[in-house]
């Protein structure tokens, strides 16, 4: 089976979880503190807090600028369900804006509507809490629009960078345009810890109520333990600590991979059967999935394109979900077809390509070609 990822892990990173195991000291320490400096100093942030996944960093990321119950976050509607999730599970509300459907980004336009309205009504004027865009599979949102509209609203922005380490916009990084970033380390991402997240900030006083907030409300600094607020579990371990420090020392590599593999599937496409994404001008997107969508007439056999693949022995899946309409969201708040009329469309027509390091081109040539047939077969069954 051709794999949508294969995650890449080399005889260093064995090495470097070996070396932690032998040691027997497997929780939150050196190890740890090394990798969140490796990130920081890759993203330009002044902090760089590490916790055992991104949803744990989007969660404390909202705890700690006190988003609670009766409070509303403003997010994009097409993301994996965690950017929602860990709104609701401060118990606030996230309110969608739609996405440009080229880019799969947060549409600013969307934005700027949904912030005018939530602020035109006494009701909903100060609930508005934060801001929540998702660089989307990799490509930083227009983060220059998203930025001008918090800012003239004066709510804050986290950054759901989860896909998105090492890319940017106009020469600066995920992860610096907001109050904080959040990036995953999950398998699926371009480097990992099998599980694994970090948060981002320039706040002194952000990054202390983050390293409290993972540490059970342990005061951070202080030489003996002092709790000042109920905390979670949300720590990395030693073992994930080393393996992200190996895996820091060739992230530059494995994106320029992933970014060479994109322009060739994008060269492929060009023939037509798929359209790439759009890019951004200034973007530099570092591919977490590379994305692309299926033209009005071929949508409706996506499904079957990708059950088809996946029996010729290649693994492709849709792009991400459709947040307000997953069960929870649209029963909850009553969302239907049309509310967000962007997203209707990408998530019936985007797929995602096999992209990994070690991907050859052959075998791009070899997912052009069967995805080139089956829609061809299935077009000719379907008239
Ligand atoms: C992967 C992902 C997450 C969640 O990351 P985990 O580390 O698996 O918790 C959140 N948001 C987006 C956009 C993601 O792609």
């Amino acid at each position: 089976m051709l794999r949508l990822t294969v995650p890449t892990i080399e005889e260093d990173d064995q090495a470097a979880v070996r070396e932690v195991l032998a040691s027997g000291y497997l929780v939150q320490g050196p190890k740890v503190k090394a990798f969140e400096d490796a990130v920081a100093k890759y993203v330009g942030a002044k902090h760089a807090v590490a916790v055992s996944n991104c949803t744990a960093a989007l969660h404390l990321a909202l705890l700690a600028l006190e988003v609670g119950p009766g409070d509303l976050v403003v997010v994009t509607s097409y993301s994996w369900v965690s950017s929602a999730n860990a709104i609701e599970l401060c118990g606030a509300q996230p309110v969608f804006t739609d996405i440009d459907p080229t880019t799969c980004n947060m549409d600013p336009d969307s934005l700027s509507k949904v912030m005018t309205r939530l602020r035109s009504t006494a009701e909903t004027r100060t609930k508005v809490k934060a801001i929540l865009p998702v660089h989307a599979f990799g490509q930083v949102a227009d983060m220059r629009r998203i930025m001008e509209i918090a800012n003239e609203h004066a709510v804050p922005v986290v950054e759901d960078a989860a896909c998105a380490l090492g890319a940017s916009l106009s020469g600066k990084n995920a992860g610096t345009w907001g109050a904080m970033g959040c990036f995953s380390f999950h398998p699926r991402k371009a480097i990992t810890t099998g599980e694994g997240g970090i948060v981002t900030t320039e706040s002194d006083e952000l990054a202390w109520q983050l390293k409290a907030l993972r540490n059970h409300g342990q005061d951070p600094y202080l030489p003996t333990p002092e709790f000042v607020m109920p905390g979670y579990n949300y720590r990395l371990t030693e073992l994930q600590g080393a393996l992200g420090l190996s895996q820091m020392g060739k992230v530059d590599r494995i994106i320029a991979a992933r970014r060479a593999a994109a322009q060739i599937y994008d060269k492929l496409f060009s023939r037509g059967a798929l359209s790439p994404l759009a890019v951004s001008e200034g973007s530099e997107p570092v591919y977490q999935s590379y994305v692309a969508l299926l033209s009005g007439d071929s949508r409706a056999a996506r499904d079957g394109l990708i059950k088809r693949l996946r029996e010729q022995g290649i693994e492709v899946n849709i792009g991400t979900w459709h947040l307000p309409m997953t069960s929870y969201y649209r029963k909850k708040y009553g969302y239907e077809p049309g509310d967000f009329p962007g997203t209707d469309t990408v998530f019936e027509s985007a797929l995602s390509l096999p992209l990994f390091e070690g991907l050859t081109a052959g075998s791009q040539n070899e997912v052009y070609t069967k995805i080139s047939s089956a829609l061809g077969e299935l077009a000719a069954s379907s008239s």
